[in-house]
């Protein structure tokens, strides 16, 4: 077996009626950086948002770091190292960067924002200025810092790439290839297939709330079938 720091077995995640996730198995391995690619509706935020206990699962197991975290809240994941980047980025406009950095650092001693402002000099110069202030790629890296603040051990990020010109979705695939080399693992959800899969070592495709291809992420790619089926109208 391999040393998973995260496993996911028979995930289902309802909505009343609707079944967004069905019966989902996943893991990332510690150190490595999955992606899970799919198109817009195909479950991927439900996952997240599943794994990191901002909601509740129908049914399945989740484990981090060996433990079971199936009904664990998210305030509590965080404490132990599982954070997410949500979807949208959503910083908080209204308050300036530095304040938005320091709340990714709530359950410590004000978390270190040194380590993140080494690695985004454009949020130290601006650190006083209002997080609203910022363009969609600088909003994107303080939601990214804001999660590194709390050191975790694994990153859950939403479609980072989302609505941002190419120049700036390189810097964030850039910054989250860094990331991993960091040592931090990362399970990326992406509707970019084509980066997202460049930048993994492993890929699942979702559709319709099932894994529908799983593999390598080089093998995903160079499989035709499977570019036209699930990956035809991506771009880049
Ligand atoms: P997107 O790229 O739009 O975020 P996604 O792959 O992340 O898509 P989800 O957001 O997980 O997919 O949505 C999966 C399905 O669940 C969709 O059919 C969606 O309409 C439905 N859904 C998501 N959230 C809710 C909700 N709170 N209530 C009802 N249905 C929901």
């Amino acid at each position: 077996m391999t040393d998973a720091i995260l496993t996911v077995e028979n995930l289902t995640v309802s909505y009343g009626r609707v079944q967004a996730v069905r019966g989902v198995s996943f893991e990332v391995p510690r150190g490595g950086l999955v992606t899970m690619v799919g198109a817009n509706g195909a479950g991927k935020t439900s996952i997240i948002n599943a794994v990191t206990g901002v909601i509740r699962p129908t049914s399945g197991r989740i484990t981090f770091e060996g433990v079971d975290i199936t009904r664990t809240p998210a305030h509590t994941l965080v404490r132990r190292g599982l954070v997410q980047v949500p979807e949208g980025r959503q910083v908080l406009a209204s308050l300036t960067i530095e304040e938005n950095l320091q709340l990714g650092g709530w359950h410590t001693s004000g978390g270190r924002t040194d380590e993140v402002y080494d690695r985004f000099p454009v949020l130290k110069e601006r650190r006083r200025l209002l997080a609203g202030s910022l363009s969609g790629g600088e909003q994107q890296m303080l939601a990214i810092g804001r999660a590194l603040v709390a050191e975790p051990s694994l990153m859950l990020l939403d479609e980072p790439s989302m609505g941002l010109a190419p120049k700036v979705v390189d810097e964030v695939f850039r910054v989250i290839k860094e990331i991993r080399a960091g040592g931090t693992s990362v399970l990326l959800v992406e509707q970019n297939a084509r980066r997202a899969l460049r930048a993994a070592d492993h890929g699942y495709v979702l559709a319709s709330g099932e894994v529908a291809q799983s593999g390598p992420a080089a093998e995903l790619l160079a499989d035709d079938s499977i570019v036209a089926a699930y990956l035809g109208l991506e771009t880049g």
